[in-house]
């Protein structure tokens, strides 16, 4: 029985040596911290997920996108409390992709979540491994958007308005674009990767081509001057219109190496090799196959 308490005690303290370490690689992680943009608009940077947002309206706050963890919500609704004793209303999801919808679950029950009628289909798909979503059981239930909107949902904070706008399929075909006309700011979720390709989800019903007509759109319909990124600083408009070009100049050699004849694996070797998925994309979309 001696020896027996003893392996118990070596494995406890084995158990304590491995989670430290593993405590010791999470504390790698940012804590979440708020950029002020304006007195009333903040970047959510830090923490497990993608970067978001929070406005303070006058009678209640709008949090845009949702982090991982209830580790790294709990820090972002610490901090929020920090800037004003008004109440969360509403979580916008900016679309499906978890690092942007996991913490949902983390939130207060009173929060009304927000996304495009797309975004709320897709929690449904089944997994990529075809197991059922997650969010298909009664548990989870509340932390599914429960308002959708198709086109434009204004959102009133008292006087102060946010802009909720569709602009079409891209990156998933269910992306918003959360604008705050008084601020001139948008905040767009993934629908930019800077410094690395575009990711565009074929099986969310992303598409490339259109990715490109969107944020064409975006550009003409909204006056905004600051893009704020779920995974980079803040763009202006001019990196916007580079990336539109930098996406169509790819689109084009794809198609072109498509022309000569060449097959998935000898056009993605014409690219490199960080581009492949994107390239993989393009190339099902002209074939026709996505
Ligand atoms: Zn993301």
């Amino acid at each position: 029985m001696i020896k027996r308490g003893k392996f118990l005690f070596f494995i406890v303290i084995l158990f304590l040596i491995l989670s430290s370490q593993s405590f010791g690689q999470q504390q790698e992680t940012k804590p979440v911290s708020l950029e002020k943009i304006s007195d009333y608009l903040y970047q959510i940077l830090g923490g497990r997920g993608a970067n978001g947002g929070v406005y303070i309206g006058d009678n209640g706050v709008l949090i845009i996108d949702a982090k991982m963890t209830k580790e790294s919500v709990d820090e972002t609704l610490a901090a929020v409390n920090k800037l004003t004793d008004k109440p969360i209303i509403y979580l916008v999801n900016t679309h499906s992709d978890g690092d942007h919808v996991a913490g949902n679950r983390y939130f207060p029950r009173s929060v009304t979540i927000i996304s495009h009628e797309n975004c709320r289909e897709e929690f449904f798909h089944p997994q990529r491994d075809g197991k059922p979503s997650a969010w298909s059981t009664p548990e989870m239930a509340p932390y599914v958007p429960s308002l959708t909107y198709k086109d434009k949902m204004d959102i009133y904070l008292g006087q102060k308005k946010v802009e909720l706008r569709y602009f079409g399929v891209g990156h998933t075909k269910g992306d918003t674009v959360v604008y705050f006309p008084g601020e001139k700011t948008a905040f767009i979720g993934d629908q930019i990767f800077m410094g690395r390709p575009q990711l565009i989800h074929s099986y969310k019903g992303g598409n490339s081509f259109a990715h490109v007509k969107t944020l064409t759109k975006m550009l003409e319909n909204i006056n905004a001057e600051k893009f704020c990124s779920g995974h980079s600083d803040p763009l202006d408009r001019t990196a916007i219109e580079h990336h539109i070009q930098e996406m169509k100049s790819i689109q084009e050699k794809v198609k072109s190496f498509i022309e000569q004849g060449k097959n998935l694996e000898e056009v993605k070797k014409e690219f490199p090799e960080n581009l492949s998925r994107l390239v993989e994309s393009i190339f099902s979309e002209i074939k026709g196959l996505a």
